[in-house]
């Protein structure tokens, strides 16, 4: 067994208000065992110098899309499941590098299971990335954003789509999401901005689709996350219990009140939009979303201040895949400039983070729960940016990033 002695100067526990430190951490094999002003040295120890870091839980980002590429998003959807596994086990590797230990994958198009094969790899030791909780696919009606078939020529059908128009088909698709694998359902109830032929300011589901899909979730046991634009639809998605409101791009007041009520978490995605806004201004934005972010914009970045100023719990998600995840790290900064608090934007990613997807094991650090630990020069309370510098990984006790490597 593995242990090593991390000498932090300051410590982010990932709950606390302040930093604390200077202070020690032992992590022997996958789990912190002590911490404190000094710790045990165990004969085998090794001491990692962190004395001039900040150190920190592993960052969890619990919306990306590690087999989607939006660059060329109908292209793309096209390759092998093989291939798109492949390329996300590389990107979520890289992906680590920054921080991010725990990622929640919010689905992938495609008629296989590339991201539980991935999130099973990386279990079994076959390879090395971060924890993975997998929504194979986006569960959606036709014409809604999951239905990615306006893409292509109507007599292709191909079956890259997981959608359904009645109960008995809405129910067969929870299902089957159960039986090969995934931890959440992903749904979308309102169209998006890169899909084809759908509009994020309409409701595509009617409620009792929605509460049939809810319930056979519930049945199962798995949690319901939910792609959101329309706020009408961010209240439907509240009132069939989903657990968390992806992106919420038009949310209001009302339905913010509804979801602090209801207990319910929003992943508000706000560097995407930043993204958006870049490449709509240098006219890169796919087509098919230029008509409609040009429209709604304004109203998105007015709806991210209303989720900052409200006390809803926000988990910290990117959505990349859309954009590409070397800036993922950036959407710390986002949410402070819309007005979240630097240590609120940190909670996001790690006890929030860790609360949504249920995983009381990690998002924190403390006696007994995993060792997934990274560190970063300077105070991010002060300056939210340092967050982009990490320097240091560990995930379960094994070094990924920095001194001490193995
Ligand atoms: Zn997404």
């Amino acid at each position: 067994m593995s242990a090593f002695v991390l000498k932090c100067g300051k410590l982010f526990d990932g709950v606390s208000d302040r930093l604390t430190g200077p202070a020690e951490i032992l992590v022997e094999g996958d789990r912190i065992t002590e911490i404190g002003p000094s710790v045990r040295r165990p004969s085998d120890a090794q001491t990692v110098d962190l004395s001039e870091r900040t150190v920190s839980p592993g960052f969890i980002d619990t919306h990306v899309h590690l087999t989607m590429d939006a660059a060329d998003l109908a292209q793309q959807t096209l390759k092998s499941s093989a291939a798109k596994a492949l390329k996300g086990l590389n990107i979520a590797r890289e992906y680590m590098r920054y921080g991010f230990t725990t990622l929640r994958d919010m689905g992938s198009a495609d008629p296989e299971f590339p991201t539980v094969d991935l999130r099973d790899a990386i279990n079994s030791g076959l390879v090395q990335g971060p924890r993975l909780l997998v929504a194979a696919h986006i569960i959606s009606a036709s014409a809604g954003h999951g239905d990615l078939r306006g893409f292509y020529a109507s007599r292709w059908n191909i079956p890259v789509s997981a959608i359904a128009d009645d109960a008995g088909a809405i129910k067969a698709l929870v299902r089957r999401e159960h039986t090969y694998g995934s931890d959440w359902i992903k749904t979308t109830n309102t169209g998006g901005y890169f899909s084809p032929g759908d509009d994020s300011a309409r409701v595509t589901w009617f409620d009792d689709e929605l509460n049939v899909l809810v319930a056979t979730a519930r049945q199962l046991g798995m949690p319901v996350a939910v792609h959101t634009g329309a706020a009408e639809g961010c209240k439907q998605a509240i009132r069939a219990g989903v657990r968390s409101l992806e992106h919420a791009y038009l949310i209001d007041q009302e339905a913010l009140r509804m979801a602090k009520q209801a207990g319910m978490f929003v992943v508000p995605t706000m560097q995407m939009t930043q993204e958006d806004l870049k490449a709509l201004h240098s006219h890169t934005l796919p087509c098919q979303a230029v008509w409609k972010f040009s429209r709604d914009n304004g109203r998105i970045v007015e709806s991210q201040r209303l989720i900052a100023q409200s006390d809803v719990k926000i988990a910290y998600g990117t959505d990349c895949g859309m954009f590409p995840f070397s800036h993922g790290i950036l959407e710390f900064e986002a949410m402070v400039a819309a007005g979240l608090t630097p240590v609120r934007a940190l909670k996001a990613a790690t006890c929030i983070a860790a609360e949504l997807l249920n995983q009381e094991d990690i998002g924190v650090l403390a006696v007994g729960k995993h060792a997934d630990i990274v560190a970063m020069p300077g105070d991010p309370l002060a300056d939210i940016g340092v967050t982009a510098k990490v320097d240091f990984v560990m995930k379960g006790g094994s070094i990924y990033r920095g001194r001490g490597r193995v």
